[in-house]
């Protein structure tokens, strides 16, 4: 691995016993996880985890030199041959790559590796750079363009032969087309499962009742050692070519030529591949395949970068390992192993109850993850991870974190035991027995709507957001505070009806629990600390804070806010923004929206039968129309001022705004529209009457050209809204119901 990491090091003097321990220590470790890895396809630990150990071994072997022995991990390609698969000799050494962590530990690798190249006489290195495919390493030996035999990579000398296995992988020919083959050539490749593929192959997993497989890399290892090749046939595996090994008589002078030599005779190269000149242009491809990473054909956890000229290659050579003119750079690990501690349940808006895991803190994808939902006691059952599991955790980019599952192996030598998830039958928040809501439900729900503490601060967070009445002093924390404080023993709000006639007083005594820090790192001690107030002193008394001073200038604000966002902030069922938004316009009231009949609104464009049947039921409750009749007391403002002087220029049309426009935020893009009496709706479609596009609009551009919608820019949609569509726009049909559960939905 990184050698640049290490090159540093002075060596110092002769290690004490305790280093020499640690260091047989590590690499005992490191050979078992290395055979956990290799030869069982089932780490025992991540590869970021074997990474630092391996990169520890690399540091104490360059600080003691005289520790390394022929048999060190370091001098050794890692992988070794099963029994159940006889051994090959590979024509060529297969070698490991050197890895890099950092952009920086490249940036040194690649000055030195260019100062090698002036050495050897060549000035100008080009830089073959493609993407490190997260697969297993083959090496397929063809003899006059026919296939002879396939193996891993095993030890790199010796390797297992997969033959049989790889011939089931419909792309790797059998026979080469076309002419001119060399007598003999090893061709390396890396097989892999495409991630969509892998995706489909373990939700069939799954509702066979099986246990989904951890990842494609393992699962790629796995499906092509398989001992029946009728099962590797079963798998969606897929090959890449990334290098030559032994070849007689091919006139290809760099590994770039080669790729388009093999491509011809019919082997699959990757399309991603791009010959560089140097660090700048490595750089850019690094960033952008680490920004689409996982909208690639496979996964990937790197970067290769290597010299393109073969007389360059050869001129550098290898290591016992690695090659000297090919870098590895790994992208930040995305997977991780960790502990599960336990897996509670969180009881949402709307009552459903959700387990969740709770970790030992992890630091993956670049933030640190310690929770983790597991969604329904269904998922934890098909996860099959239990209770003091060590797991893996996967992160992928801005990707929620996923409890991927258990890693079996290591569950025997947890202690405590691991035990079952029993789901609890009764709230944790507020003791309710739970239920289904209906019958033969996955989810289960505690129906104390009214008030489980847990489901009043969902909802309180949920009406405070930025599709509600939009009150930022008022975030997750502050919901808790507002609800369900330590001290005193009743909280300020026991229902959100209150929330208008609250009072700074009333928050004085709230305190909530909160860990204590040293040094910025928690300690897993707590405190009890106010919340609203300062803590005070014998000479400065305890008073509101800023952030309690805003809570209440915004809590003002909220009275005047448009008539949807008091719709979102009710946390109807499937009554989102955009129903909200059908609603107001529709009906101009909260009175009038009340008293209308089910078909009334379920007549209304945007509104159905589903969100109309929530709302006539939600007003069917005393306690959610004193929820209205209170705020209203307090000023909260429950009908659109409709501005007559506005011309309803927009009268029957449904306009789709996309992009950054510079004159207006999405939101007021949207009432523009919507005070004009047009429709504001999300997706293009046949009935979008235009498309609004600004800065950057993405795919809802094609979708307006397909259909043949007209794209207006940002001036074209403001002579739209002053003087309405030119005589004869498409006049626009009624906008279908759709889900409007957008992240403001529900739960
Ligand atoms: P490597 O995976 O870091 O790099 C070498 C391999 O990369 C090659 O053999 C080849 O198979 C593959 N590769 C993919 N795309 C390539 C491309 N475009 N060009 C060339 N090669 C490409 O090295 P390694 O020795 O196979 O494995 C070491 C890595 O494996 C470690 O860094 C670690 O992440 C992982 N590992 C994990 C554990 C564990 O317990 N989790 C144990 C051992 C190894």
């Amino acid at each position: 691995m990184a050698a640049s990491g290490t090159d540093q090091l002075e060596p110092e003097a002769i290690p004490s016993e305790s280093v020499r321990g640690e260091y047989e220590n590590l690499a005992d470790l490191v050979r078992k996880y290395r055979f956990a890895y290799y030869q069982e396809d089932e780490p025992l630990v991540s590869d970021a985890e074997f990474d630092t150990l391996f990169r520890r071994l690399e540091e104490l072997e360059a600080l003691h030199p005289e520790l390394v022995a022929n048999d060190s991990p370091t001098q050794e390609v890692g992988g070794e041959v099963s029994a159940a698969f006889a051994a090959v000799q590979h024509l060529q050494r297969m070698y490991s790559l050197e890895d890099v962590f950092s952009l920086e530990e490249l940036e040194a690798w690649i000055a030195k590796a260019e100062a090698g190249i002036a050495k050897v006489g060549n000035h100008q290195a080009s830089w073959l750079t493609e993407l490190k495919i997260d697969g297993l390493a083959v090496n397929l030996l063809y003899r006059d363009g026919k296939l002879i035999r396939a193996a891993t990579r095993g030890d790199g000398t010796t390797g297992e032969d997969i033959t049989h296995n790889v011939l089931t992988i419909k792309e790797i020919p059998q026979e080469l087309s076309g002419s001119g083959f060399p007598a003999e050539m090893e061709v390396r490749g890396e097989v892999f499962i495409p991630s969509k593929a892998f995706a489909e192959f373990n939700e069939a997993l799954i509702e066979a009742g099986k246990a989904p497989l951890a990842n494609p890399r393992n699962a790629a290892a796995g499906s092509l050692r398989q001992k029946d090749p009728a099962e590797t046939a079963k798998r969606p595996l897929k090959m890449f070519v990334h290098g030559i090994g032994a070849r007689e008589g091919l006139a290809a002078a760099s590994q770039s030529e080669t790729y388009r030599q093999l491509e011809e005779w019919g082997l699959p190269v990757s399309p991603y591949f791009e010959v560089l000149a140097g660090l700048a242009d490595v750089l850019k491809f690094i960033s952008r395949y680490g920004d689409k990473r996982h909208s690639l054909l496979h996964e990937i956890d790197g970067i290769v970068v290597k010299v393109d000229d073969f007389a360059t290659q050869r001129a550098l050579g290898y290591t016992t390992r690695v090659p000297r003119w090919a870098v590895a750079y790994k992208y930040p690990p995305e997977e991780v192993h960790t502990k599960l501690l336990d897996i509670a349940v969180n009881v949402g808006r709307t009552g459903r109850v959700t387990p969740y895991g709770v970790m030992v803190p992890v630091k993956v994808a670049g933030s640190t993850v310690e929770m983790a939902t597991l969604h329904n006691q269904d998922v934890v059952k098909a996860k099959g991870v239990k209770i003091g599991d060590i797991v893996v955790l996967r992160k992928a980019g801005d990707v929620i974190p996923e409890i991927v599952g258990p890693v079996l192996a290591l569950r025997d030598q947890q202690d405590p035991p691991v035990r079952d998830f029993v789901m609890p039958t009764e709230c944790p928040s507020c003791g309710t027995p739970l239920a289904p809501a209906k019958e033969g439900d996955v989810d289960i729900r505690c129906p104390n709507a009214r008030s489980c503490p847990s489901q009043l601060r969902e909802r309180v967070f949920h009406l405070a957001g930025r599709g509600g009445f939009d009150i930022e002093a008022l975030g997750w924390e502050a919901a808790i505070a507002l609800t369900q404080p330590t001290e005193p023993e009743v909280p300020p709000l026991t229902t959100e009806a209150a929330l208008f006639d609250l009072t700074p007083e009333a928050l004085a005594p709230v305190k909530i629990r909160r860990e204590k820090r040293s040094k910025g790192v928690g300690t897993g001690e707590y405190e009890l600390v106010p919340y609203f107030y300062s803590k005070g002193t014998a000479k400065t008394p305890s008073k509101p804070t800023a952030t309690t001073d805003k809570l209440f200038k915004e809590l003002e604000k909220a009275k005047t806010q448009p008539l949807w966002r008091v719709l979102v902030a009710l946390s109807i069922r499937h009554v989102g923004p955009r129903a909200s938004r059908a609603l107001a316009t529709h009906f101009g009231t909260m009175d009038a929206i009340r008293q209308a009949s089910e078909d009334e609104l379920a007549g209304v464009d945007g509104v159905g039968p589903t969100i109309a049947a929530a709302l006539t039921e939600w007003f069917a409750e005393d306690w959610h129309v004193e929820i209205i009749d209170r705020w209203a007391a307090a000023g909260v403002r429950m009908e659109d001022e409709r501005d007559e002087s506005m011309p309803r220029t927009l009268e029957g049309l449904t306009i789709v705004v996309t992009g950054t426009l510079e004159g207006f935020s999405r939101d007021e893009a949207k009432e523009a529209i919507l005070v004009r009496g047009g429709k504001a709706a999300g997706s293009v479609s046949k009935n979008t009457s235009y498309l609004v596009a600004g800065e950057n609009a993405g795919t809802k551009m094609d979708k307006a050209e397909q259909l043949g919608v007209p794209v207006l820019d940002e001036d074209g949609f403001r002579e739209l809204l002053a003087n309405g569509p030119a005589a004869g726009a498409a006049d626009a049909e009624a906008v279908p119901e759709v889900s409007d559960d957008d992240g403001n939905g529900p739960e």
